[in-house]
């Protein structure tokens, strides 16, 4: 699996980067060349965050983003979520 942790856990969670609108969750996140996604696997909803954030994507491999590219191509892309509340509905 690809889905990286945050390197420090911010006390905001998922409200920093935003979450699903329909249930505030995320699913973790995804790195598809130098773009980073977030997703819900439920709604299947995918938001942008943005590049470079993470340099263990120098560790992953064109498969890698290969594999998530795929698993994302179907999913609507949305306006992500930042309310306080995420992740606890
Ligand atoms: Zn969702």
């Amino acid at each position: 699996m690809s889905v990286l942790q945050f390197p420090e856990q911010p006390n905001t969670s998922g409200a920093y980067y935003g979450t699903c609108p329909k249930c505030r969750k995320s699913d973790g996140f995804l790195n598809i060349g130098r773009d980073l996604w977030s997703h819900c696997d439920q709604h299947q909803t995918k938001w942008f965050i943005g590049k470079n954030l993470f340099s263990d994507s120098e560790q992953e491999t064109w498969s890698d983003w290969q594999r998530n590219g795929e698993k994302l191509e179907n999913y609507t892309e949305i306006e992500p979520y930042y309310g306080k509340e995420a992740g606890n509905v």
